[in-house]
């Protein structure tokens, strides 16, 4: 585990910001940080970048009580990101790269690698105040990540982004990732969490209500359900199914048919596809996953 949270709690004066918060993340993981607004992901995440600090509770750091000094080994992106406006955009780059302990050299070689990477190299002596969000999302994010941090925290990285500069980050977390970096991000883009992330905690009303690797969670959510694609007769595929399936949907395709079955005791796909195999002709067969987004909102609408 790279990072450890232990019952975290956190009061604001008439709010419990996180109530008993605790996650483990693994190293050279993604790991996306889900929940909706006011849930309490930034509040945990400015924890872990020690800006606040928590009323009890115990974050832990590479195999150690999380200190001052961490911070130089993480790289934070906040959501509200401040640049100076009247600095040119090269100029605040190399002031920042320098902050986090890199020498004139390596930081100006560095930014010009990513600028190049990133297709910004015509910024860099243009003033701030002249990118639009998403430029300057762009170089706050490299200058989060130039100085290899061990672990990474992005709060909402794909606000404010075109699906072209979506993909091009996915794709350079999904690089840090390989390069062992940890990533954390927190996020209300389902899509992107089933793309990217190998983990997730969902936090609701200030509470971990579910945390775990991703397809593991999609697949105990599943509801039994599943799809099948063959050709032969229905009566005969209902009378091998038996009783323990109720029909959700079917139809007639032109060269063979469908039917959408759920089992009301769970069986699992094999056993299933042994009992119609006998008379059909099976075509496709599927077993429908809920996705993150589906059970998001099932988690967060029960929870009202
Ligand atoms: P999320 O990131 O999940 O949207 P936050 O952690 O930002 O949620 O906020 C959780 C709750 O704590 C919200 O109700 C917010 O209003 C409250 N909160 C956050 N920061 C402060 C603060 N500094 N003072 C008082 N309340 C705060």
């Amino acid at each position: 585990m790279i990072l450890r949270t232990e019952n975290i709690v956190k009061q604001y004066a008439n709010h419990l910001a996180l109530d008993n918060v605790s996650i483990e993340v693994p190293q050279a993981s993604i790991y996306g940080l889900l929940g909706p607004n006011g849930a309490g992901k930034t509040t945990l995440i400015r924890i872990i970048n020690q800006i606040t600090a928590p009323d009890s509770g115990k974050v832990y750091f590479d195999g150690h009580k999380l200190q001052e000094t961490d911070v130089y080994s993480i790289g934070y992106l906040p959501e509200e990101r401040g640049l100076y406006k009247k600095m040119k955009v090269g100029e605040q780059a190399m002031y920042f790269a320098r902050l986090k302990g890199l020498t004139k050299h390596d930081a100006e070689k560095s930014l010009r690698k990513w600028f190049e990477k990133f297709e910004i190299q015509a910024w860099w002596n243009k003033k701030v105040e002249e990118l639009s969000k998403g430029m300057a999302q762009k170089v706050q994010f490299i200058v989060t990540i130039l100085h290899n941090p061990k672990l990474l925290i992005f709060d909402e990285p794909f606000s404010g982004f075109d699906p072209i500069n979506v993909n091009l980050l996915k794709t350079e977390i999904l690089n840090l990732k390989k390069q062992g970096s940890t990533i954390i991000f927190s996020t209300h883009n389902m899509a992107s969490v089933e793309e990217i992330c190998d983990y997730i905690t969902l936090i609701n009303k200030s509470k971990n209500v579910l945390s775990g690797q991703i397809d593991e969670i999609r697949h105990n959510y599943g509801d039994n359900v599943f799809e099948i694609d063959y050709r032969g007769e229905t009566d005969k595929l209902m009378e091998n199914i038996g009783n323990n399936y109720q029909v959700l949907d079917s139809g007639e395709q032109k060269f063979f048919r469908k039917i959408k079955v759920k089992a009301i005791t769970k069986e699992t796909g094999n056993a299933l596809i042994s009992r119609i195999i006998k008379d059909a002709e099976i075509i496709n067969f599927n077993e429908i996953i809920p996705s993150m987004n589906d059970i998001f909102i099932k988690i967060v609408e029960d929870d009202k």
